[in-house]
């Protein structure tokens, strides 16, 4: 039975690492007018309430994107959909990744999004029903497998597991390897935290260890968002990163590295 709840941690500092360089990646692929797929394996509820009891009780917001929001001019595509969101949902609501890509992509796309918990699944639709959107309460690694390569052809995947199931890590690079051969042209986005006993670090050589086309690796560290909270840091893995990502990542890393040391 899955435990995790991404409302106790959504608009994190990991969150705002991880959207804020898919909004930049959204941003940049809809540049061109050619139609393209976003694809999601594990989706979460597309929109989350701050005032929430749960997002309240961890503050992770607070000293999350509460605490960040200047980082981002208002042009920005990560603050032009948290804003846009907040226009539909209420003053007190935090974009999630599908929620982002719903925004910030045009009519001509196409949104594939999996959820496995049935409850989330359900938020999930209804955050989405304004949008042309499919949502498949799904395990999202199934779904990749079924659908990819997706029509368009031109697209990305954002991969986002909560590592809840430990042996996710040691089957992430196998997937992405068989992802990539099935989908040679496809942005592969992989999202992963940084731990304080560092258990990503297999996964990650791995993953470099297979080659893969414009691969990326951009990771931010950043205090605990509590006392005892093993997450100091947040990491994405790009597989065809698209051009000028980098630059955010620079970006990114000057911001981040003024927040201190983790503890
Ligand atoms: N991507 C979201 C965002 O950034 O807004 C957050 C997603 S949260 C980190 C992970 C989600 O994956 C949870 O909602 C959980 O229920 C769901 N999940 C866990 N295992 C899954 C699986 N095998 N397939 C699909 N969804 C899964």
């Amino acid at each position: 039975m899955l435990s995790y709840q991404h409302i106790f941690h959504a608009g994190n500092l990991a969150d705002v690492h991880k959207h804020a360089l898919m909004a930049t990646a959204l941003e940049y692929l809809t540049q061109k007018p050619k139609p393209l797929s976003y694809l999601e394996t594990h989706s979460g509820r597309g929109v989350y309430q701050l005032d929430s009891p749960e997002a309240v009780k961890t503050g992770e917001a607070r000293v999350g994107i509460e605490a960040v929001s200047n980082w981002f001019d208002k042009d920005h595509p990560y603050a032009r959909a948290l804003e846009q969101v907040r226009v539909q949902h209420g003053d007190a609501t935090y974009a999630g990744s599908p929620a982002i890509a719903s925004t910030l992509l045009r009519d001509i796309d196409k949104i594939q999004l999996a959820e496995l918990h049935p409850r989330e699944c359900g938020a999930l639709k209804d955050a989405m029903a304004m949008h042309s959107v499919r949502v498949y309460e799904q395990d999202g690694f199934e779904m990749a497998q079924a659908l990819c390569p997706p029509t368009p052809r031109r697209g990305i995947i954002l991969i986002d597991p909560s590592y809840e199931i430990k042996a996710d890590y040691a089957a992430i690079p196998k997937f992405i390897s068989k992802l990539h051969r099935k989908w040679n042209v496809g942005i592969v986005a992989l999202w992963y935290p940084i731990l304080t006993d560092n258990p990503h670090a297999p996964m990650l050589k791995a993953l470099e260890d297979l080659s893969l086309p414009k691969a990326l690796r951009h990771e931010v560290r950043f205090p605990a968002a509590r006392e005892g909270h093993r997450m100091v840091g947040s990491g994405m893995f790009f597989v065809n990163a698209p051009f000028g990502l980098q630059d955010e990542c620079d970006r990114l890393n000057a911001h981040f590295s003024g927040l201190g040391t983790p503890h």
